[in-house]
């Protein structure tokens, strides 16, 4: 690891720690050249989980995926970032990145995942939550409806 200010690998760890739900570790460090402070996060890479699809068929567990499909479901309406959807995503992506290295399996399906991000985003965010539920089920208003009320009053 260089920094990124001067380019030094004369790096120190002035700090480390684990976030609460322990899939991620932050590093305070400090650049011994040119003494300015950066800080790095280290993530369980997931790539070892099989994601088995509708179809059957296999894919490796893919973060960018992961991201991607969030990411779309937290633009406003006109597809606009009003600056907080990345911040906001990356924040829902280690969610359920905990929630699946919780599973402590080594295959999931995307059922399981398409749960996962949903019952996250039905308490942090309503409006992206019904997004991304429109993103899985297409733009069917009935289908989203009834959808809706599955998993607003049967759950
Ligand atoms: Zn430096």
């Amino acid at each position: 690891m260089d920094c990124p200010f001067c380019g030094s690998s004369q790096i120190m760890v002035s700090n480390s720690r684990p976030n609460s739900k322990r899939n991620k570790i932050w590093r305070r460090r400090k650049c011994l050249e040119c003494n300015n402070t950066f800080t790095t996060y280290e993530n369980i890479n997931l790539n070892y989980l099989t994601v088995i699809k509708k179809s059957g068929k296999k894919e490796r567990f893919s973060r960018i995926k992961l991201y991607a499909s969030i990411y779309h479901s937290s633009l406003d309406k006109k597809g606009v970032d009003r600056g907080d959807a990345s911040l906001f995503t990356e924040k829902i992506v280690s969610e359920v990145e905990g929630v699946l290295l919780n599973l402590r399996r080594k295959s999931v399906s995307t059922g399981e995942i398409k749960e996962t991000v949903l019952k996250i985003l039905r308490k942090r965010s309503p409006d992206t939550f019904l997004r991304y539920l429109a993103y899985w089920e297409g733009v069917d208003q009935r289908k989203l409806l009834s959808s809706v009320r599955r998993y607003f009053i049967e759950k």
